[in-house]
Order: structure tokens, then sequence, then C-alpha cells
């Protein structure tokens, strides 16, 4: 089936590097693939506003790395930098790409460099400077282009770690514990039927 994502939606890239089985069932099951769609009619940083330091809810959109986004907070004067914020009382690689990918969008509108951003984690009030490295760019990079390679027709293997599936909210869509069930059936009277 022919790929049409053009555009990644930032947050997406965290849901995919949490397991891209849940973002298949997100883009292709949910509501989420709407938002692909609802992004071409929007324009840049339509709902701007400022307060001292601080900008709130800035939409940026980048044909070229094929990504859009919306930034709920940006800290910075004179140099902007996105804050991310996030529930809990920690952060994790996939949290460090999402804010990655906020800082090329953001660098990209600017035409600037913007070499870091800042987590803000709910659970424990604290604040975090990341700095955006090639890693981290790669990253963003790489996980991009293989959400545009997703299609309906292949969906991605179930995640090696099966303490995210406890709290997957697509677990009811994908499956897992019956799915590897039935496939330990089905191997089970393959072998009977070889060896009859
Ligand atoms: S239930 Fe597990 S394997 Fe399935 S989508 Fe969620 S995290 Fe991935």
């Amino acid at each position: 089936m022919e790929n049409n994502i053009l555009l990644v939606n930032v947050s997406d890239l965290n849901q995919y590097l949490y397991c891209p089985r849940r973002l298949y069932y997100l883009m292709f099951y949910h509501t989420q693939g709407l938002n692909f769609v609802l992004a071409e009619g929007r324009s840049k940083h339509a709902h701007q506003s400022r307060r001292g330091q601080w900008y709130r809810e800035m939409y940026l959109r980048s044909d070229k790395l094929h990504l859009h986004g919306k930034i709920d907070l940006l800290e910075g004067r004179t140099k902007l930098m996105p804050v991310e914020r996030k529930h809990g009382t920690s952060f994790f690689d996939n949290d460090e790409v999402q804010l990655a990918a906020y800082c090329m969008l953001l660098e990209d509108y600017l035409d600037e460099p913007v070499r870091m951003g800042y987590l803000y984690l709910f659970g424990t009030n604290e604040r975090y400077a990341i700095n955006i490295t090639d890693w981290h760019r790669e990253k963003v990079l790489q996980v991009v282009q293989a959400i545009r390679n997703m299609t309906l027709d292949n969906i991605p293997e179930f995640v090696d770690n099966p303490k995210k599936c406890e709290k997957c909210s697509t677990v009811q869509y994908c499956l897992p514990e019956e799915t590897k069930m039935l496939e330990r059936e089905d191997a089970k009277k393959v072998r009977r039927e070889r060896n009859e």
C-alpha cells in the first residue's frame, strides 16, 4: 500500500520510540491519523502569545524536515528555546528526541541554531537543560523516515519489554498476550500434524 504520510507530528516520534506497534494502532485505527490532514490547513504559529520571557503555543511546520508540531512553551528573550513538559518524575531518550525535534523545527523557522531545550517534570517540579547533539538530530531524522514508511498492511512487531504493554492504551487493539498464546497454539498444531 502506498505511503501518504507527508508530515509527521513531533509527538509521534515519542510514541514510535516507546513502541512502533503502538503508533501503528494510533495512526491507522485511532483518530490520530487526522492530524496529518488537519495540519495542512493551519498557518504557522497561529496561536502564539507572549508573556514576559515566555511564549506559549507556537505551531511550526517544516516541509524540509517532514515535521510539524505545537511547542507549548518557549523561553528566552533573544534566544528562543522550547520547554517540553512531562508528567512523572523522570524522562527518557524518547523525551529527549521529541525535544530535539522541536528544536530542529524552531531552528528551521528562525533560520538560526537552536542547540538547547528544557524538559520540565511536573512530578518533581524540576527542569533539565538538554543539549541537542548530533545523536539527537540523527535519531529525529531516522524516526521521521521510519514513520513515513509505515503502512496499514505492515504491522510492526511487539515491543521487547512487556512492562510497556501494561501501560499501553492500545493494548485492546494489539492483544499481545492473546496473539502470542494463539501463535504458540498454532506452532503446537503444526508440530502435531508433522508427527502424525
Ligand atoms: S500492547 Fe505492547 S506491543 Fe502492543 S502496542 Fe502496546 S506496547 Fe506495543
